[in-house]
């Protein structure tokens, strides 16, 4: 066997703690900020304005308008207004979208971003940019998006309804599994990886049980940390390419979107990615780790077609053609029939295939 890997430390706080909201203004202090603008979407405007309350004249102001994926005119907006009201930073108090917000800022203004987290979908942890224009979204790297500061606090998932609860969660994993098998994969972060999957997957059915569960919501929070690591420090696959087809151009919605399509490219991938097939069976239980996802999501009643996420079959095609218009890595090669095999089965919610 030999270990060759680079790997490369992206520089961040983390704040892990039940009631860590609570000390939100320390984050602030030690980072030197003194005014800065709360982001959320308009159904977490109350929590927003509870954070501002929290920071009191260290909050420039609320700005309650974010949205999934990012659209280019409230990026503007939001720039605009952190310049107005002279604020030297954001604080987005939310799930992917509302942290995507900040990123957005950031990229335009180069504010500092502290992230708090509410899903499990995992942008705090990475430097990846999106932004929509026109009805293209574009994607892209860049450090100073990647939050200076992330806050979790379990306690503000524990609203987080149940059905999204288990869509965030799986597509955390999906970070954990194709950075498994990615072609800049690294000890250091597949350990966290198979970590964050199995804290997950241990997660769920407590939270099922009782959503407002304060052990599970941890638990879930802890792997879904681990899993954004996964998905910052790595470079994604087939699983990735395809969703962002499905939420960027059909507009399903991003972690149903993911759940459905895990099991299927893992099943599709696994047999020639072992040592991320070995981390995954151990996590999730069971020899095929595809299939036990499978199960595990419709066990879950998590969604398990694409077509009851509203994609008509005939779009599979543009699918297809989507992930394969450029060229990115996955350890089995694509091709258009394999691809639209996989989608076909993924629409129906047939059992994955190897
Ligand atoms: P989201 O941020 O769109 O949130 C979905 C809905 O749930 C919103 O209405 C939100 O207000 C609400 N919500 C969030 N947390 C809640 C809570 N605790 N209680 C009650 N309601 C809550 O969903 P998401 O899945 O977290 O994020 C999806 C977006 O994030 C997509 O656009 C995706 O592309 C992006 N994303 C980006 C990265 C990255 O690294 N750049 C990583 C993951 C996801």
């Amino acid at each position: 066997m030999s270990t060759e890997f680079v790997y490369e430390a992206l520089p961040m706080r983390v704040r892990f703690a039940r009631g860590a909201l609570k000390t939100v203004v320390d984050e602030l202090d030690h980072l030197g900020l003194d005014r800065v603008l709360v982001l959320s979407t308009p159904e977490q405007q109350d929590l927003a304005e509870h954070v501002a309350g929290l920071l009191g004249d260290r909050a420039a102001g609320v700005l309650a308008e974010a949205r999934m994926h990012v659209p280019a005119e409230v990026a503007h907006r939001a720039a605009e207004e952190s310049r107005r009201l002279g604020a030297d930073g954001c604080l987005a108090v939310g799930g992917g979208s509302t942290i995507g917000l900040g990123k957005a800022v950031a990229l335009r203004s180069g504010l500092p971003v502290i992230a708090v987290p509410t899903t499990y979908a995992g942008s705090e942890m990475t430097p990846i940019w999106g932004l929509t224009e026109n009805g293209e979204k574009r994607t892209g790297r860049d450090r100073r998006v990647l939050p200076v500061s992330v806050v979790y606090d379990p306690e503000l998932t524990a609203t987080l309804p149940v059905g999204l609860s288990v869509t965030s969660a799986v597509n955390a994993m999906a970070h954990a599994v194709e950075a498994l098998y990615a072609p800049d994969a690294s000890p250091v972060i597949s350990l966290m990886a198979e970590e964050g999957t199995r804290a997950l997957v241990s997660a769920i059915p407590g939270i099922i049980a009782d959503p407002t569960s304060a052990d599970a919501r941890e638990i879930a929070l802890y792997g879904a940390w681990l899993c954004g690591a996964c998905l910052g420090a790595t470079t994604m696959s087939l699983h990735h390419k395809i969703c962002h087809g499905l939420g960027g151009t059909l507009d399903l919605p991003h972690a149903p979107s993911h759940t459905v399509v895990l099991p299927h490219v893992l099943a599709y991938n696994q047999a020639a990615a072992p040592t991320a097939r070995a981390a995954l069976s151990r996590a999730l239980g069971g020899a095929d780790p595809a299939t036990r996802l499978w199960q595990l999501t419709s066990e879950w009643g998590a969604p398990t077609s694409l077509r009851e996420l509203g994609m008509e079959y005939d779009d599979i095609a543009t699918v297809v053609a989507l992930t394969l218009s450029r060229p990115y890595a996955n350890p089995r090669a694509v091709t258009a029939e394999d691809l639209t095999g996989l989608l076909a089965r993924a629409w129906s919610g047939e059992q994955p295939q190897h």
